[in-house]
């Protein structure tokens, strides 16, 4: 069935786990709550006791503030923070501290947006507002899924992990155009050192969905970008079948089954009032100098767009590189280091880079390319490309071996690949090509251009071995010797 239909309307919100911070959001418990023993990472703060009173971490506030500086949002004259009510065991308090644009209230930012690409052009999602707020505990079902554990169990020590809460408009029409906004904003949020999205649960997604005239269905917490475009998917069809069958489409908070890949209901969607959201009394709202903005905003690191307007115009790369290359901040860095002790052709050596190195290395273990194979190594295969040395077929050959923990220098003497034929000994090789190409000599004395012909010639017979400087050099010489000769 075709995605494409008409007025499907889609809006995100992100829940973004602030992993780069040391301690939750409210306590001083860590931040870094995985393969620990349940329930062991808490304190009377994140367990919410009776009494016990939560502090602001400070720097959750500062890295909040750089993500809406880098999402272009207004942003709010003072951080406050509201008490949205449920109940549910994950939530120890009965409601969790987070923000909310309300009464005496409001987001830490709001009406910003994102620009991100898809099939070369670029698009612009707005987004509503970002929040901070306190992630719950963690609930574990037993045995099989939420709907058929019998009972489950829960660990509070995610409770209380700072979390970044980012609302987009309802701005999205397909599932293509909600996973090339999310790559995009991977970028940015890994550029800012935000969180780290190779851990588990570090980003989920609820996504609401509207077909047609129908109410907003939601799919609560898709952890990752495949689960989140089926999901999409399934539910366009399914609110679609429903109305052509004239069923309304309810309004609820449906959940992704990722095993039967497919979405169920789970409960009725709350309303906005039976949060009861109001001010927390706890927590006085805190004002935001516009010193530290104009401080974060100075030591921000260049957003990955800004990036690659710089490597179009630095390095004269293709729009495409540049955002293949920019689309992880290690390997621009890298990029940027290996261009460093290379001449060659940026283009060319983007390309290998991009795709060559990055294919054989695989994407998940790009944060440590330069690990992999040092910039200085790669630097030196792309000075022996940009020579001659070596062709472009060795090149290619060469980088997995690379990627393999060997040195350029052994993979190219095990080979045979290197090692240079100059002096007397190229003379040697070029007086035989000479003496065996009579033709070509004549030829290249008519036409300069034709003594390519006996470089080749030369290169074949070294195994590329020799410079190919200083053979246009020597081959040179010999055909106006050749030539004088001639004369005589
Ligand atoms: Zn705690």
């Amino acid at each position: 069935m075709s995605e494409n239909f008409i007025d499907v309307m889609i809006g995100l919100e992100i829940h973004v786990q602030i992993t780069s911070l040391k301690t939750k959001l409210f306590c001083g418990c860590s931040s870094d709550y995985r393969n620990l023993p349940p329930n062991t990472n808490v304190c009377p703060v994140c367990l919410g006791l009776p009494g016990a009173l939560p502090k602001v971490n400070k720097k959750a506030i500062e890295k909040a503030l750089m993500v809406a500086i880098a999402l272009n949002m207004k942003i709010a004259e003072s951080v406050s923070w509201a008490r949205k009510h449920y109940f549910y065991p994950d939530l120890p308090k009965n409601y969790q501290i987070t923000q909310y644009e309300g009464k005496g209230v409001a987001s830490i930012a709001k009406d910003g947006y994102l620009d991100y690409y898809l099939n070369g052009s670029v698009k612009r999602a707005r987004i509503r507002r970002i929040n901070l707020e306190e992630d719950p505990g963690k609930i574990l079902y037993h045995s099989g899924s939420m709907l058929t554990s019998k009972y489950s169990l829960i660990d509070y020590n995610r409770s209380g992990v700072a979390l970044l809460e980012i609302v987009t408009e309802p701005d999205f029409r397909s599932s293509k155009e909600v996973l090339a906004f999310l790559r995009e904003l991977r970028t940015v949020l890994e550029y800012l050192d935000i969180t780290d999205l190779d851990l588990e649960g570090a980003m989920r997604v609820d996504v609401n969905i509207s077909v047609g005239k129908g109410k907003r269905v939601e799919i609560k917490n898709i952890g990752s970008l495949s689960d989140i475009e089926a999901a999409i998917l399934y539910e366009i069809t399914r609110q679609k079948s429903l109305v052509e069958k004239g069923i309304e489409v309810e309004m609820e908070t449906r959940h992704w089954d990722q095993d039967k890949k497919a979405t169920f209901g789970t409960r009725a969607k709350e309303s906005e009032e039976d949060y009861r959201y109001f001010p927390d009394p706890n927590l006085p709202p805190i004002e935001i100098d516009r010193d530290l903005l104009g401080k974060i905003a100075m030591e921000m690191p260049e957003l990955p767009s800004v990036k690659r307007r710089r490597f179009v115009e630095k390095y004269g790369i293709s729009e495409y590189l540049a955002h293949a290359i920019s689309s992880n901040r290690r390997l621009a860095e890298y990029f940027e280091e290996v261009m460093k002790g290379t001449t060659i052709n940026a283009e060319r050596a983007a390309a290998l880079i991009a795709n060559d190195l990055v294919g054989w290395i695989g994407a998940e273990r790009i944060k440590e390319i330069g690990n992999v194979v040092p910039p200085s190594e790669m630097a030196k295969l792309l000075e022996l490309l940009r020579t001659e040395a070596i062709s472009i077929k060795i090149a290619k050959e060469v980088i997995p071996e690379l990627v393999s923990g060997k040195r350029l220098e052994d993979i190219l003497n095990a080979r045979g690949w290197i090692g240079k034929v100059s002096g007397e000994e190229l003379s040697k090789v070029i007086e035989k090509i000479v003496s065996e190409n009579r033709k070509a000599v004549e030829d290249a004395i008519n036409n300069p251009r034709a003594i390519q012909f006996l470089i080749g010639k030369v290169m074949e017979a070294t195994n590329k071995k020799a410079d190919p400087k200083e053979t246009y050099e020597l081959l040179a010489k010999r055909i106006d010797e050749y030539k004088q000769k001639r004369r005589v």
